[in-house]
C-alpha cells in the first residue's frame, strides 16, 4: 500500500473510532494534511463517520476547493479544516465534532478545563468561538465559508482546542492519532466534569500538572490507544514509529 493509501485507510479508521466513542455521531468529521502537498488536505465525502470507507476520501485545497475526483458531496463545513491547517503549520489533523458532553460548556459560563491526567492535552486555556461576534445572528451556526473558518482559526490561535458556541468544538493534532486521542479524552473530561460539578466544588488540574503531562506524552501513548481502538472498530492496526519525532518523548507518564 502507498503512503497515500495508508493515510486514507487511517483517516477512514479515525472516523469510525470517533463515532464509536461518541465524539461524532452521524455528523462531525476529521481531516489530515496531504502527506505530499502541505497546501492540500484529505477528508471524506459528506457521510456518517461510522460508514466511511477508504474510497470516500477526497482531496481539497486549504480554501476548500475540490481537487481531483469528486466521489460525492463534500462536507459543507470543510472550511473549518482548511482554515486551521492554513493558519497552523504545526497541525496535521483536525477533528470537528458536536460531542454531547462538550456542547453544554459552549453555552454556559462554565469553563472547560482538564480534571484528569489523560485529558491534559486539551490544555488549560480553551476559548469559546462565537460565530455571531463577527457574522451576526443570521447564520445557521455552521462554518460554511473560508472567512468563517479563518475567524474560528484566529480564536483557536496556537491552542489545541476551541469550543464553538451552540455548536461543538475543534481539536487539533500533529497527527491523526493525536487528534483522535485528544478528541476522545475531551469528551471523557466533559462527561466527568459535569458529574464532578454535581458533587461539589471541583479541583481542576494545575497548570504545571497539565504542562508536565503534555511534555512527557509519547508517541507510544497514542499507539496504545490506537491499537485498542482499531480492534474495537474491527479495522487494521498498523504500528507507527514515525511519530517519535521532534516534540515526542520516549518516556510515558501514563504507565
Ligand atoms: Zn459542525
Amino acid at each position: 500500500m502507498t503512503d497515500l493509501g495508508q493515510i486514507k485507510e487511517e483517516l477512514a479508521t479515525a472516523n469510525r473510532i470517533l463515532a464509536h466513542h461518541h465524539v461524532v455521531d452521524s455528523f462531525g468529521h476529521i481531516s489530515v494534511r496531504h502527506p505530499e502537498n502541505p497546501n492540500h488536505f484529505l477528508m471524506s465525502r459528506a457521510r456518517a463517520p461510522a460508514c466511511i470507507v477508504d474510497e470516500d476520501i477526497m482531496e481539497f485545497t486549504l480554501d476548500g476547493q475540490i481537487v481531483g475526483k469528486e466521489v460525492g458531496k463534500p462536507y459543507s463545513e470543510r472550511f473549518i479544516h482548511g482554515a486551521i491547517l492554513e493558519a497552523r503549520p504545526d497541525v496535521n489533523s483536525v477533528v470537528h465534532n458536536h460531542s454531547p458532553n462538550v456542547v453544554p460548556f459552549t453555552v454556559t459560563g462554565r469553563k472547560m478545563r482538564p480534571i484528569m491526567h489523560m485529558c491534559a492535552p486539551i490544555g488549560i486555556d480553551i476559548p469559546n468561538w462565537d460565530i455571531a461576534t463577527k457574522f451576526g445572528h443570521n447564520t445557521n451556526l455552521l462554518v460554511t465559508n473560508i472567512d468563517m473558518g479563518r475567524d474560528l482559526a484566529k480564536t483557536l490561535g496556537s491552542r489545541t482546542v476551541s469550543l464553538m458556541r451552540g455548536h461543538g468544538s475543534v481539536v487539533c493534532g500533529r497527527s491523526i492519532r493525536e487528534a483522535v486521542f485528544t478528541g476522545i479524552y475531551m469528551e471523557i473530561n466533559a462527561e466527568m466534569l459535569i458529574k464532578a460539578l454535581q458533587l461539589g466544588e471541583v479541583q481542576y488540574m494545575h497548570e504545571e500538572e497539565v504542562a508536565a503531562n503534555t511534555r512527557g506524552r509519547a508517541g507510544f501513548t497514542w499507539e496504545r490507544g490506537w491499537e485498542n481502538w482499531c480492534r474495537e472498530v474491527n479495522r487494521p492496526y498498523r504500528p507507527k514509529t514515525w511519530e517519535m519525532g521532534p516534540g515526542f518523548s520516549r518516556t510515558d507518564p501514563i504507565g
